[in-house]
Protein backbone atom coordinates (compact mmCIF):
# COMPACT_ATOMS: atom_id res chain seq x y z
CA UNK A 1 0.00 0.00 0.00
CA UNK A 2 1.18 3.52 -0.60
CA UNK A 3 1.88 5.99 1.88
CA UNK A 4 0.06 9.05 2.22
CA UNK A 5 1.20 11.90 0.61
CA UNK A 6 3.52 13.91 2.62
CA UNK A 7 4.80 16.16 0.20
CA UNK A 8 4.53 19.57 2.38
CA UNK A 9 6.36 17.81 4.94
CA UNK A 10 8.83 16.66 2.72
CA UNK A 11 9.50 19.33 0.88
CA UNK A 12 9.88 21.42 4.01
CA UNK A 13 12.31 19.28 5.61
CA UNK A 14 14.43 19.39 2.86
CA UNK A 15 14.65 23.04 2.77
CA UNK A 16 14.79 23.67 6.06
CA UNK A 17 18.11 21.36 5.49
CA UNK A 18 19.23 23.77 2.86
CA UNK A 19 18.86 27.03 5.33
CA UNK A 20 21.75 28.67 6.31
CA UNK A 21 21.20 28.46 10.73
CA UNK A 22 21.60 31.67 11.04
CA UNK A 23 18.34 32.14 12.67
CA UNK A 24 17.22 30.90 16.07
CA UNK A 25 15.27 27.79 14.74
CA UNK A 26 11.64 28.77 14.15
CA UNK A 27 8.54 27.28 15.46
CA UNK A 28 6.65 28.47 12.41
CA UNK A 29 5.76 28.44 8.58
CA UNK A 30 3.42 31.24 7.27
CA UNK A 31 1.09 30.47 4.90
CA UNK A 32 -1.12 33.58 4.10
CA UNK A 33 -1.36 37.01 6.54
CA UNK A 34 -4.23 39.62 6.25
CA UNK A 35 -4.18 42.73 8.59
CA UNK A 36 -2.67 41.77 11.68
CA UNK A 37 -3.50 38.17 10.81
CA UNK A 38 -1.53 35.31 9.56
CA UNK A 39 -1.93 31.64 9.41
CA UNK A 40 0.38 28.75 9.61
CA UNK A 41 0.72 25.63 7.39
CA UNK A 42 -1.68 23.84 9.78
CA UNK A 43 -4.42 25.98 8.97
CA UNK A 44 -4.01 27.81 12.79
CA UNK A 45 -4.18 31.75 12.39
CA UNK A 46 -2.11 34.23 14.72
CA UNK A 47 -2.37 37.78 15.40
CA UNK A 48 0.82 39.18 14.28
CA UNK A 49 2.28 42.22 16.20
CA UNK A 50 5.75 40.63 15.15
CA UNK A 51 4.91 43.10 12.15
CA UNK A 52 7.90 41.53 10.24
CA UNK A 53 10.27 43.15 12.67
CA UNK A 54 8.83 46.80 12.52
CA UNK A 55 8.22 46.39 8.60
CA UNK A 56 4.61 45.61 7.92
CA UNK A 57 3.44 49.45 8.62
CA UNK A 58 0.34 48.66 6.76
CA UNK A 59 -0.36 45.07 8.13
CA UNK A 60 -0.35 41.83 5.76
CA UNK A 61 -0.76 42.00 1.85
CA UNK A 62 -2.81 45.13 2.24
CA UNK A 63 -5.06 46.01 -0.95
CA UNK A 64 -3.04 49.30 -1.96
CA UNK A 65 0.11 47.23 -1.97
CA UNK A 66 -1.60 44.61 -4.28
CA UNK A 67 -2.69 47.02 -6.75
CA UNK A 68 0.35 49.34 -6.93
CA UNK A 69 2.54 46.77 -7.24
CA UNK A 70 0.40 44.61 -9.93
CA UNK A 71 0.20 48.27 -11.95
CA UNK A 72 4.13 49.00 -11.66
CA UNK A 73 4.78 45.76 -12.64
CA UNK A 74 3.12 46.12 -15.78
CA UNK A 75 4.88 49.49 -16.33
CA UNK A 76 8.10 49.49 -15.53
CA UNK A 77 10.28 47.71 -12.37
CA UNK A 78 14.15 47.75 -12.43
CA UNK A 79 16.61 49.84 -15.16
CA UNK A 80 19.07 50.09 -12.43
CA UNK A 81 20.98 53.90 -11.31
CA UNK A 82 22.04 54.33 -14.99
CA UNK A 83 18.93 56.10 -16.06
CA UNK A 84 16.52 58.13 -13.51
CA UNK A 85 12.90 56.85 -12.70
CA UNK A 86 9.74 59.27 -12.06
CA UNK A 87 8.98 56.67 -9.48
CA UNK A 88 12.59 57.54 -7.82
CA UNK A 89 12.81 61.35 -8.11
CA UNK A 90 9.03 61.47 -6.46
CA UNK A 91 10.10 59.46 -3.91
CA UNK A 92 13.05 61.56 -3.34
CA UNK A 93 11.79 64.34 -3.39
CA UNK A 94 8.99 63.08 -1.22
CA UNK A 95 11.50 62.46 1.51
CA UNK A 96 13.49 65.99 1.52
CA UNK A 97 9.79 67.21 1.71
CA UNK A 98 9.16 65.31 5.05
CA UNK A 99 12.70 65.89 6.31
CA UNK A 100 14.32 68.56 5.07
CA UNK A 101 17.01 70.24 2.58
CA UNK A 102 19.31 67.64 1.39
CA UNK A 103 19.27 64.84 -1.29
CA UNK A 104 18.38 60.79 -1.08
CA UNK A 105 20.53 57.61 -1.55
CA UNK A 106 18.24 54.78 -2.16
CA UNK A 107 19.25 51.24 -1.01
CA UNK A 108 17.26 48.44 -0.24
CA UNK A 109 18.10 47.45 3.28
CA UNK A 110 18.89 49.05 6.82
CA UNK A 111 22.45 48.35 7.12
CA UNK A 112 23.04 49.95 3.96
CA UNK A 113 21.56 52.68 4.86
CA UNK A 114 24.01 52.97 7.79
CA UNK A 115 26.58 51.98 5.48
CA UNK A 116 25.75 54.79 3.28
CA UNK A 117 25.96 57.26 6.43
CA UNK A 118 29.16 56.05 7.49
CA UNK A 119 30.70 56.43 4.08
CA UNK A 120 29.46 59.59 4.01
CA UNK A 121 31.24 60.73 7.60
CA UNK A 122 34.58 58.85 6.50
CA UNK A 123 34.27 60.71 3.34
CA UNK A 124 33.70 64.34 4.85
CA UNK A 125 36.77 63.47 7.53
CA UNK A 126 39.19 61.64 5.88
CA UNK A 127 41.17 64.79 4.47
CA UNK A 128 41.52 66.36 8.63
CA UNK A 129 41.69 62.98 10.03
CA UNK A 130 38.53 63.42 11.76
CA UNK A 131 37.25 59.71 10.47
CA UNK A 132 36.08 57.97 13.81
CA UNK A 133 32.54 57.78 14.84
CA UNK A 134 31.31 57.58 18.21
CA UNK A 135 27.78 55.00 18.78
CA UNK A 136 26.21 54.31 21.53
CA UNK A 137 26.28 50.75 23.94
CA UNK A 138 23.12 48.67 23.32
CA UNK A 139 22.63 50.15 19.85
CA UNK A 140 22.15 48.08 16.60
CA UNK A 141 23.42 49.26 13.02
CA UNK A 142 22.94 45.89 11.07
CA UNK A 143 24.75 43.14 9.87
CA UNK A 144 27.17 44.06 7.55
CA UNK A 145 31.02 44.59 8.60
CA UNK A 146 30.65 48.38 9.07
CA UNK A 147 27.09 47.51 10.75
CA UNK A 148 28.40 45.33 13.35
CA UNK A 149 31.46 47.82 14.01
CA UNK A 150 28.90 50.45 14.49
CA UNK A 151 27.00 48.27 16.65
CA UNK A 152 26.98 48.42 20.23
CA UNK A 153 26.54 44.96 21.86
CA UNK A 154 29.52 42.34 21.86
CA UNK A 155 27.46 39.45 20.22
CA UNK A 156 26.88 40.39 17.02
CA UNK A 157 30.77 41.23 16.91
CA UNK A 158 31.97 38.02 18.39
CA UNK A 159 34.40 36.15 16.13
CA UNK A 160 34.47 38.52 13.07
CA UNK A 161 37.81 40.20 13.86
CA UNK A 162 39.18 42.29 12.34
CA UNK A 163 36.32 45.01 12.06
CA UNK A 164 35.96 47.79 10.49
CA UNK A 165 38.26 50.22 12.70
CA UNK A 166 36.99 54.07 13.80
CA UNK A 167 34.57 53.28 16.21
CA UNK A 168 33.87 54.62 19.50
CA UNK A 169 31.42 53.48 22.19
CA UNK A 170 29.53 55.11 24.77
CA UNK A 171 26.33 54.77 27.73
CA UNK A 172 23.12 55.48 25.71
CA UNK A 173 21.76 59.14 27.48
CA UNK A 174 24.80 59.91 28.89
CA UNK A 175 26.03 63.62 27.54
CA UNK A 176 28.66 63.84 29.27
CA UNK A 177 30.38 60.84 28.04
CA UNK A 178 29.89 61.62 24.65
CA UNK A 179 31.81 64.86 25.46
CA UNK A 180 34.71 63.22 27.27
CA UNK A 181 35.19 60.68 23.91
CA UNK A 182 34.96 63.23 21.92
CA UNK A 183 38.62 63.90 20.37
CA UNK A 184 40.63 65.15 17.47
CA UNK A 185 40.09 62.23 15.53
CA UNK A 186 36.08 61.95 16.03
CA UNK A 187 34.31 63.07 12.63
CA UNK A 188 30.71 61.67 13.74
CA UNK A 189 28.33 60.34 16.30
CA UNK A 190 25.49 57.92 15.32
CA UNK A 191 22.72 56.91 17.23
CA UNK A 192 19.30 55.56 16.75
CA UNK A 193 16.47 57.57 17.90
CA UNK A 194 14.71 54.91 19.94
CA UNK A 195 17.28 51.59 21.12
CA UNK A 196 15.13 48.99 19.03
CA UNK A 197 16.84 45.77 18.97
CA UNK A 198 18.49 46.77 22.46
CA UNK A 199 15.09 46.51 23.82
CA UNK A 200 13.27 49.33 23.29
CA UNK A 201 15.00 52.81 25.10
CA UNK A 202 14.49 55.74 23.57
CA UNK A 203 16.81 58.83 23.72
CA UNK A 204 15.94 61.47 26.31
CA UNK A 205 14.60 64.63 24.49
CA UNK A 206 17.52 66.60 26.73
CA UNK A 207 19.95 64.11 25.01
CA UNK A 208 18.89 64.87 22.16
CA UNK A 209 19.57 69.00 22.22
CA UNK A 210 23.24 68.03 23.35
CA UNK A 211 24.48 65.98 21.14
CA UNK A 212 22.98 68.53 18.04
CA UNK A 213 24.64 71.47 20.22
CA UNK A 214 27.78 69.19 20.96
CA UNK A 215 27.93 68.27 17.43
CA UNK A 216 27.75 71.91 15.56
CA UNK A 217 30.34 73.14 18.31
CA UNK A 218 32.83 70.54 17.33
CA UNK A 219 32.13 70.61 13.71
CA UNK A 220 30.89 66.80 13.69
CA UNK A 221 27.96 64.84 11.87
CA UNK A 222 24.99 63.82 14.07
CA UNK A 223 24.13 60.30 12.15
CA UNK A 224 20.61 59.04 13.17
CA UNK A 225 19.46 55.35 12.65
CA UNK A 226 15.76 55.92 11.83
CA UNK A 227 15.75 52.24 10.21
CA UNK A 228 13.15 50.68 13.33
CA UNK A 229 11.29 54.43 15.28
CA UNK A 230 11.01 55.99 11.45
CA UNK A 231 8.61 55.85 8.99
CA UNK A 232 5.65 57.04 11.39
CA UNK A 233 6.10 54.38 13.59
CA UNK A 234 6.09 56.07 16.38
CA UNK A 235 3.43 58.91 15.36
CA UNK A 236 5.60 61.51 13.51
CA UNK A 237 7.81 60.43 10.29
CA UNK A 238 11.44 60.45 12.03
CA UNK A 239 10.77 59.47 15.61
CA UNK A 240 12.95 62.97 16.86
CA UNK A 241 9.73 65.19 15.82
CA UNK A 242 7.74 63.17 18.77
CA UNK A 243 10.53 62.68 20.95
CA UNK A 244 11.59 66.27 21.07
CA UNK A 245 7.73 67.78 20.79
CA UNK A 246 6.61 68.10 24.76
CA UNK A 247 9.90 70.66 24.93
CA UNK A 248 8.16 72.89 22.87
CA UNK A 249 11.44 75.18 22.31
CA UNK A 250 12.92 76.25 19.07
CA UNK A 251 15.51 74.31 20.05
CA UNK A 252 13.72 71.16 19.66
CA UNK A 253 11.69 72.89 16.78
CA UNK A 254 14.75 72.98 14.81
CA UNK A 255 16.21 69.59 15.81
CA UNK A 256 17.86 68.31 12.34
CA UNK A 257 20.56 65.81 11.94
CA UNK A 258 23.10 65.57 9.39
CA UNK A 259 22.05 62.16 7.45
CA UNK A 260 19.10 59.89 8.44
CA UNK A 261 19.11 55.92 7.95
CA UNK A 262 15.83 54.44 6.88
CA UNK A 263 14.25 50.99 5.69
CA UNK A 264 11.89 48.63 7.82
CA UNK A 265 8.40 50.80 7.19
CA UNK A 266 9.27 52.12 4.43
CA UNK A 267 7.96 49.76 1.80
CA UNK A 268 5.91 47.97 4.47
CA UNK A 269 6.99 44.57 3.24
CA UNK A 270 8.61 45.16 -0.28
CA UNK A 271 12.96 45.64 0.21
CA UNK A 272 13.59 49.76 0.22
CA UNK A 273 16.01 51.29 2.12
CA UNK A 274 17.13 55.57 1.89
CA UNK A 275 19.93 57.89 3.50
CA UNK A 276 18.88 61.02 3.99
CA UNK A 277 21.92 64.05 3.64
CA UNK A 278 21.52 67.53 4.58
CA UNK A 279 21.81 70.32 2.06
CA UNK A 280 25.61 71.25 2.84
CA UNK A 281 26.66 67.85 2.40
CA UNK A 282 24.80 66.66 -0.94
CA UNK A 283 27.81 66.52 -3.02
CA UNK A 284 30.01 64.82 -0.68
CA UNK A 285 29.15 61.31 -2.44
CA UNK A 286 29.76 62.50 -5.50
CA UNK A 287 29.62 60.53 -8.96
CA UNK A 288 31.51 57.29 -8.63
CA UNK A 289 32.04 57.41 -4.72
CA UNK A 290 28.35 54.58 -3.86
CA UNK A 291 25.87 52.77 -5.77
CA UNK A 292 23.21 49.82 -5.57
CA UNK A 293 22.13 48.23 -8.54
CA UNK A 294 19.31 47.74 -7.02
CA UNK A 295 19.07 50.93 -5.08
CA UNK A 296 15.80 53.07 -5.48
CA UNK A 297 13.83 50.39 -8.60
CA UNK A 298 11.16 52.11 -9.87
CA UNK A 299 8.94 48.87 -8.31
CA UNK A 300 10.44 49.58 -4.58
CA UNK A 301 9.87 53.53 -4.86
CA UNK A 302 6.22 53.01 -6.40
CA UNK A 303 5.11 51.06 -3.47
CA UNK A 304 7.10 53.04 -0.72
CA UNK A 305 5.43 56.13 -2.13
CA UNK A 306 2.21 54.49 -1.80
CA UNK A 307 2.53 53.49 1.66
CA UNK A 308 3.17 57.18 2.17
CA UNK A 309 -0.03 58.03 0.29
CA UNK A 310 -1.95 55.40 2.21
CA UNK A 311 -0.88 56.09 5.70
CA UNK A 312 -1.25 60.06 4.95
CA UNK A 313 -4.21 60.26 3.52
CA UNK A 314 -5.92 57.87 6.25
CA UNK A 315 -4.20 59.33 9.33
CA UNK A 316 -2.42 56.29 10.27
CA UNK A 317 0.33 58.16 12.19
CA UNK A 318 -2.46 59.59 14.18
CA UNK A 319 -4.15 56.53 14.73
CA UNK A 320 -1.17 54.50 15.58
CA UNK A 321 -0.41 56.99 17.92
CA UNK A 322 -3.50 56.20 19.64
CA UNK A 323 -3.40 52.86 19.91
CA UNK A 324 0.11 52.86 21.04
CA UNK A 325 -0.39 54.83 23.88
CA UNK A 326 -3.35 53.21 25.17
CA UNK A 327 -1.72 49.94 24.43
CA UNK A 328 1.32 50.91 26.31
CA UNK A 329 -1.26 52.45 29.28
CA UNK A 330 -2.54 48.91 29.64
CA UNK A 331 0.28 46.95 29.67
CA UNK A 332 1.69 49.12 32.52
CA UNK A 333 -1.36 48.30 34.12
CA UNK A 334 -0.40 44.74 34.11
CA UNK A 335 3.28 46.00 35.93
CA UNK A 336 4.46 44.64 38.68
CA UNK A 337 1.90 41.95 40.31
CA UNK A 338 2.77 39.79 36.95
CA UNK A 339 6.17 38.99 35.03
CA UNK A 340 6.04 42.04 33.25
CA UNK A 341 8.73 44.68 34.63
CA UNK A 342 8.45 47.73 32.48
CA UNK A 343 6.79 48.90 29.52
CA UNK A 344 8.20 51.43 27.09
CA UNK A 345 8.18 53.15 23.91
CA UNK A 346 5.67 54.56 22.05
CA UNK A 347 2.94 53.93 19.09
CA UNK A 348 3.72 51.00 17.29
CA UNK A 349 6.82 50.32 18.71
CA UNK A 350 6.39 49.62 22.31
CA UNK A 351 8.24 47.25 24.63
CA UNK A 352 7.33 44.78 27.65
CA UNK A 353 10.08 44.10 29.94
CA UNK A 354 9.61 40.94 31.10
CA UNK A 355 10.57 38.34 34.62
CA UNK A 356 11.58 34.86 33.28
CA UNK A 357 12.63 33.11 30.01
CA UNK A 358 12.04 34.80 26.46
CA UNK A 359 11.46 32.48 24.96
CA UNK A 360 8.67 30.82 26.98
CA UNK A 361 7.04 34.02 27.30
CA UNK A 362 6.75 33.79 23.41
CA UNK A 363 5.66 30.33 23.12
CA UNK A 364 3.17 30.43 25.42
CA UNK A 365 1.74 33.65 23.57
CA UNK A 366 1.97 31.71 20.27
CA UNK A 367 -0.15 28.64 22.07
CA UNK A 368 -2.74 31.44 22.91
CA UNK A 369 -2.52 32.74 19.52
CA UNK A 370 -0.31 35.72 20.05
CA UNK A 371 3.23 36.32 18.27
CA UNK A 372 5.68 38.94 19.44
CA UNK A 373 9.29 40.41 19.01
CA UNK A 374 12.04 39.36 20.79
CA UNK A 375 13.87 42.97 21.73
CA UNK A 376 17.14 42.61 23.89
CA UNK A 377 17.64 40.28 27.08
CA UNK A 378 14.62 40.49 28.19
CA UNK A 379 11.79 42.53 26.27
CA UNK A 380 8.84 41.66 23.88
CA UNK A 381 8.66 44.25 21.25
CA UNK A 382 4.75 44.62 20.06
CA UNK A 383 4.65 46.02 16.93
CA UNK A 384 1.49 46.47 15.20
CA UNK A 385 0.48 47.50 12.07
CA UNK A 386 -0.04 51.32 12.01
CA UNK A 387 -3.58 50.71 10.61
CA UNK A 388 -4.32 48.05 13.80
CA UNK A 389 -7.49 47.07 14.44
CA UNK A 390 -8.41 48.24 17.79
CA UNK A 391 -10.16 45.30 18.06
CA UNK A 392 -7.06 43.06 17.44
CA UNK A 393 -5.58 45.52 20.30
CA UNK A 394 -8.27 44.58 22.60
CA UNK A 395 -7.82 40.69 21.43
CA UNK A 396 -3.96 41.00 22.02
CA UNK A 397 -4.42 41.89 25.76
CA UNK A 398 -6.98 38.99 26.54
CA UNK A 399 -4.26 36.73 25.10
CA UNK A 400 -2.14 38.29 27.03
CA UNK A 401 -4.20 37.75 30.26
CA UNK A 402 -5.04 34.37 29.97
CA UNK A 403 -1.17 33.87 29.81
CA UNK A 404 -0.67 36.20 32.80
CA UNK A 405 -3.15 33.65 34.50
CA UNK A 406 -0.13 31.19 34.79
CA UNK A 407 2.77 33.31 34.14
CA UNK A 408 5.67 31.99 32.48
C1 LIG B 1 16.81 46.47 11.62
C2 LIG B 1 17.78 47.56 11.87
C3 LIG B 1 18.90 47.75 11.07
C4 LIG B 1 19.27 46.79 9.97
O1 LIG B 1 18.31 46.76 8.97
P1 LIG B 1 18.36 45.58 7.87
O2 LIG B 1 17.28 45.96 6.91
O3 LIG B 1 18.13 44.30 8.58
O4 LIG B 1 19.71 45.62 7.24
C5 LIG B 1 19.71 48.83 11.31
N1 LIG B 1 19.44 49.70 12.31
C6 LIG B 1 18.36 49.55 13.11
C7 LIG B 1 18.09 50.55 14.16
C8 LIG B 1 17.51 48.46 12.92
O5 LIG B 1 16.47 48.30 13.75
Amino acid sequence: MLEKPTVMMTDSEAAIRALAPTYAPRSLTLVKGVGSRVWDEKGNSYLDFTGGVAVNSLGHCPPVLQKVLTEQSRRLMHVSNLFHSHEQNQMAAALVDRIGPGVVFFCNSGAEANEAMIKLARRVGTESGKTEIISARNSFHGRTLAGISATGQDKVKAGFDPLLPGFRHVPFNDLSAVEATISEKTGAILIEGIQGEGGIIAAEPEYLIGLRKLTTRHGLLLLWDGVQCGGYRCGTFQSYTRLLEDLQTVEAAAFLPDAIAMAKSMGAGFPIGATWITEPLRDVLGPGTHGSTYGGNPLACAVALAVLEEIETNHWQDHIRKMGDELKFSLQQRESETGIKAVRGCGGLIGMEVHGDLSRWREQLMKHGLLLAPAGQNTLRWLPPLNVDPDDIRKSLEILDSVLENAP
